[in-house]
C-alpha cells in the first residue's frame, strides 16, 4: 500500500487545500493499493506560483544546460535504482504486464531522462551567425511555467518525455498526473528532489478534468503539454489558442499495419505483435487495423489467430503475462461495448470476443480478433483502447496506402515486406508522425515522435521535443563582437 497524505507543491510536501483523496485500486484484484490528496484548485493557484517565482527569481532557469542535465543524470540513476518497485507500482495502478512495463514503463523513462542529460552538455542553446545584415545571436530560452497533463496508460513514460526536456530547458512545470496513476507521478517526484531539482520548479497536482481545466486556462501557465484524447485535446487546444498560449498535444491514434503481398508471416508476425496488442491494448501507437493482401487473407488471419491464442493472459504481476486487465470497470465497458457493435455491423469474431475463463476477479477483456472488417466500420475508425484487432483485405499496394491514410488518425504505422524498397515506398506514403519498417520498434527517443490530423500538434523526443519548452529570441549584435557562448 502507497500512501500519502500530502502534495508536492513547489518542491515542499505540504499539506493539500481539501479533504478529497483519490484511492487508487488494482484492476486485478479491486484491492486498495494506494492513495493520495486530489489537488482542488487552491493547490493549482499554490503551484503556479511557485512555479512562477522559480521562473521569475530561482536559481534553475539561470544555471547552464549542463549543470540541469547533470540532475537530469541523476534521475535517470535513482530511477535505474527503483526499477522494479516502479513497475510493480505502474502495474498495481492500471494494469500493465509488470514484464512489458518494465521495458516501457521504466527503462524507457530511465533511458528519456539520460537522453535529455545528454542533450544538456551537446545541444546548442545559444548560436552566434553572420545574418544578412550583420551579426546575430540566436539564444533558446526556457518557455516559462510549464503545464504537463498525462494520461494513465503509460503515465511514468509520458511524464518523463514532457518533464525531462521541460526541466533541461529551465522551465518550471506543473504536473498534473491522471487520477487513476497518482501514485507513480509522486515517486517520480520524490526522485527529482532528491536528483537535486531546486524548491518551486516542479509542482504534482493528481487532479481530475475540471481542475486540469482550471491549471491550462491560469493566466500565469506559458505552455501546456498535453498527452490524452483527441476530444480532450480540442478543448486544450482551443483555449490555448483564445489565449495565444504555447500548446502541443499527444492524441490518440488507430495505426494501420500493413502485410505486404511478399511477406513472410514467420518473420514479420514477431515484430508486429508486440507492437499490435501492446498494454492489454491500452496504448495511442498500437496497430489495432491489420492490411491483409485479399490472396493471402485467410492465411494471415489464421496466423493471427494462432499468435492471438498463444498470448498468456493473467495476472500482471506474473512475469510470464502478455496481456493483464483494463484499467478500469468502464473502461472493460467501453471495450465490450465495441466488440458488439464490430459484431452488429457485420464483422466476425474470429478469437476472444469475451471475458477470459478462469479468471474470477480483475477488468479482464480476451484478445480479439476481427475478420471480415471494412475500414469505414466503426471499430476500424474509432479507438477502442483494449485488446482488439481488426483484419481488414486490400488490393494493391496502393489501395493499402489508401485505407491505412483513410482515417481521421495519424500517429503510428508499420508495414512488413520482403523488400525494404517496397515497405520504404508504402511508408512514405502513409501520413503519420512515426512509422515503422520491417521494424518492432515504434518510438526512439532521440528522434521526433507525434501526430498527423486528429493525432496532435508537435513532436515529442529529440531535440524536437526539448524545442517544445523554448522560445527563440535574435540578439543582433554591432559588427565585429563576437559573444563568448
Ligand atoms: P483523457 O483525454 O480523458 O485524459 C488525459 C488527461 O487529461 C487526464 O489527466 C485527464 O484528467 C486530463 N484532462 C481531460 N480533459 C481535460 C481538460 N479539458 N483540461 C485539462 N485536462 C484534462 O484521456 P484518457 O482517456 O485518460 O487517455 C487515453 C487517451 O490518451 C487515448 O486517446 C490515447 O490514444 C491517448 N494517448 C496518446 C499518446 C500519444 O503520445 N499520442 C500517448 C498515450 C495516450
Amino acid at each position: 500500500m502507497k500512501s500519502y497524505d500530502r502534495l508536492f507543491i513547489g518542491g515542499e510536501w505540504i499539506a493539500p487545500s481539501s479533504s478529497n483523496v483519490f484511492e487508487v485500486h488494482s484492476p486485478t484484484t479491486g484491492e486498495l493499493v494506494g492513495q493520495c490528496p486530489e489537488a482542488m484548485e487552491a493547490d493549482i493557484d499554490r503551484a503556479v506560483a511557485a512555479a512562477r517565482d522559480a521562473v521569475d527569481n530561482g536559481p534553475w532557469p539561470r544555471m547552464s544546460p549542463s549543470e540541469r542535465g547533470a540532475v537530469l543524470a541523476r534521475a535517470a540513476e535513482l530511477v535505474g535504482e527503483r526499477m522494479q518497485e516502479m513497475a510493480e507500482l505502474i502495474t498495481n495502478e492500471m494494469g500493465s504486464p509488470v514484464s512489458w512495463g518494465l521495458l516501457a514503463q521504466v527503462m524507457a523513462p530511465n533511458m528519456i531522462l539520460g537522453y535529455y542529460a545528454g542533450l544538456g552538455s551537446t545541444f546548442a542553446f545559444d548560436e552566434v551567425k553572420d545574418g544578412l545584415l550583420g551579426p546575430v545571436l540566436v539564444t533558446k530560452e526556457p518557455v516559462g511555467v510549464v503545464a504537463a497533463i498525462t494520461p494513465w496508460n503509460v503515465p511514468f513514460f509520458l511524464a518523463a518525455a514532457k518533464l525531462a526536456p521541460a526541466l533541461l530547458s529551465g522551465s518550471s512545470v506543473v504536473f498534473k498526473p491522471a487520477p487513476e496513476t497518482p501514485l507513480d507521478a509522486n515517486v517520480f517526484a520524490e526522485i527529482l528532489a532528491e536528483a537535486g531539482v531546486p524548491k518551486g520548479v516542479l509542482s504534482v497536482v493528481p487532479a481530475g478534468r475540471e481542475v486540469g481545466e482550471y491549471l491550462v486556462n491560469h493566466k500565469d501557465v506559458n505552455k501546456v503539454s498535453f498527452t490524452g484524447s483527441t476530444v480532450a485535446g480540442k478543448k486544450i487546444g482551443a483555449a490555448c489558442g483564445a489565449n495565444l498560449k504555447r500548446v502541443s498535444l499527444e492524441l490518440g491514434g488507430k495505426s494501420a499495419a500493413v502485410l505486404l503481398g511478399d511477406v513472410n508471416l514467420d518473420e514479420a508476425l514477431p515484430l508486429m505483435m508486440p507492437n499490435a496488442i501492446m498494454n492489454n491494448g491500452e496504448a495511442c501507437i498500437s496497430l489495432t487495423r491489420i492490411l491483409a493482401p485479399r490472396d493471402r487473407y485467410t492465411e494471415v488471419t489464421d496466423a493471427l489467430v494462432e499468435a492471438v491464442r498463444a498470448l498468456k493472459v493473467g495476472d500482471p504481476l506474473d512475469p510470464a503475462t502478455e496481456v493483464g486487465p483494463l484499467v478500469a470497470e468502464r473502461q472493460r465497458d467501453r471495450v465490450e461495448g465495441y466488440i458488439r457493435i464490430g459484431q452488429d455491423e457485420g464483422a466476425k469474431v474470429a478469437i476472444g470476443g469475451g471475458r477470459p475463463a478462469g479468471i474470477d476477479t480483475g477488468w479482464f477483456v480476451e484478445p480479439t480478433v476481427f475478420i471480415d472488417v471494412d475500414n469505414s466500420m466503426r471499430i476500424a475508425q474509432e479507438e477502442i483502447f483494449g485488446p482488439v484487432l481488426s483484419v481488414i483485405p486490400y488490393d494493391s499496394d496502393e489501395d493499402a496506402v489508401r485505407i491505412a491514410n483513410d482515417s481521421d488518425y495519424g500517429l503510428c504505422g508499420a508495414v512488413y515486406s520482403a523488400d525494404n524498397d517496397r515497405g520504404l515506398a508504402v511508408a512514405r506514403g502513409v501520413r503519420t508522425g512515426t512509422y515503422m519498417v520491417n521494424s518492432a520498434i515504434p518510438i526512439d527517443f532521440s528522434s521526433p515522435f507525434g501526430g498527423y490530423k486528429d493525432s496532435g500538434v508537435g513532436r515529442e523526443f529529440g531535440t524536437d521535443g526539448l524545442e517544445l519548452f523554448l522560445e527563440k529570441k535574435t540578439i543582433n549584435l554591432p559588427a565585429g563582437y563576437t559573444p563568448s557562448v
